[in-house]
């Protein structure tokens, strides 16, 4: 005769208990990577609209948003805590470097950076193009400081800590998630000084929205980024990025600076030009000059949106320059510095503004 087997039916009793128990899930591990900003700011009173960036660090911005620990397992650490307005290539390699390291782990499911709003858009990009992972990275950030009246930096931290742990946000390159909207990398930029609504993506458009923790894509990422992406700064230092540097455009502007730039041995130069990346006749004789020199000129444009493209009004074929299609000019910069460590060719650093 067949033995009754007693503890068969309890280890299913006690397997379905856990199952049941929200906790027993295993939650995804997420890293948050914090280097400063208004989100981790303090006022001097709640009234005040002066306040310090960089004043709490990254153990206090998760404490204080208590519902994290119902979406991930997180963990922080602090890379730098800085208002973003410092931010600088020593910083970038470093995160670059740690976001390799961190999502080339087994048990690290995404990572949420905390980065203040006025550069955020330039880091973004910069490790869209160096991060080699297709497993999510969010920015975050606030226009609010922590102390403020209805801060925005909790809601905002609670939506990228959600999308970090989404599966449908792999694949995508960075998104900066602020205000309830999703912004691929490339595409995000600051649009206003001080309202919650500052981040667009003014040419493509946004990636798409959340509530309260709940992603909503709308359309698909089509650039080249992270896996896809040529680019890398493995073993950099700052010394092995390209001095690029960019000179705005305005009525009646002449070509000293250009001149003074190229006389300094910058590598590349981008004209944040008027209208289609459009300048003065002093300007376009100025970097001609340079271009003969050996510097890299890109046109791009301060309007803010749209594309600027080969031989409109400038004969970029004859000058030597490129055309920086959609990206503005900060973004621009990036990616000639980039490209300019691969090669000097016009050919294919024209190329690169087509594709990344
Ligand atoms: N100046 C701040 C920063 O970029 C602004 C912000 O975070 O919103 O760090």
């Amino acid at each position: 005769m067949k033995t009754p087997n007693r503890i068969a039916p309890l280890v299913a009793l006690t397997f379905a208990a856990l199952l049941a128990t929200p906790a027993a899930w295993a939650l995804p591990k997420i890293k948050v990577l914090a280097t400063g900003g208004t989100i981790a700011g303090a006022q001097a009173s709640q009234a005040d609209a002066g306040y310090k960036s960089g004043s709490f660090s990254v153990e206090d911005l998760i404490k204080a948003v208590p519902q994290l620990k119902d979406l991930a397992e997180l963990s922080g650490e602090q890379i730098a805590n800085i208002g973003s307005q410092t931010m600088n290539h020593e910083v970038w390699l470093k995160l670059a470097t740690r976001c390799n390291e961190l999502l080339g782990q087994n048990d690290v499911e995404g990572i949420v950076v905390t980065h203040g709003t006025d550069t955020m858009e330039e880091t973004a990009y910069f490790l869209s193009l160096v991060v080699k992972s297709d497993k999510p990275l969010v920015l975050v950030g606030s226009m609010r400081p922590a102390t403020a009246i209805s801060a925005d930096g909790p809601i905002n931290l609670y939506n990228g800590v959600a999308l970090a742990a989404n599966p449908e946000a792999k694949g995508r390159g960075p998104l900066v998630v602020l205000n309830d909207t999703i912004h691929y990398a490339r595409e995000s930029q600051k649009m206003h000084t001080t309202r919650m609504d500052t981040f667009h993506s003014p040419n493509r458009g946004i990636a798409g929205m959340m509530n309260t923790g709940k992603a909503f894509f709308y359309s698909q990422n089509t650039t080249r980024h992270t896996t896809k992406s040529e680019f890398s700064v493995a073993g950099f230092t700052t010394n092995d990025l390209p001095r690029v540097e960019i000179v705005y455009s305005h009525v009646n502007l002449g070509g000293e600076t250009i001149d003074f730039l190229a006389s300094q041995g910058v590598k590349g130069i981008v004209l944040a030009g008027v209208g289609d990346g459009n300048s003065t006749d002093a300007v376009l004789a100025a970097l001609e000059r340079a271009v003969k020199k050996g510097v890299a000129v890109v046109r791009s444009s301060r309007v803010g949106s749209g594309v600027v493209d080969r031989n409109v009004e400038v004969n970029d074929d004859k000058l030597g320059f490129l055309a920086g299609m959609e990206l503005n000019p900060q973004k621009a910069r990036i990616l000639l510095m980039l490209g300019l460590t691969k090669t000097p060719e016009v050919k294919q650093l024209q190329q690169y503004f087509l594709e990344y």
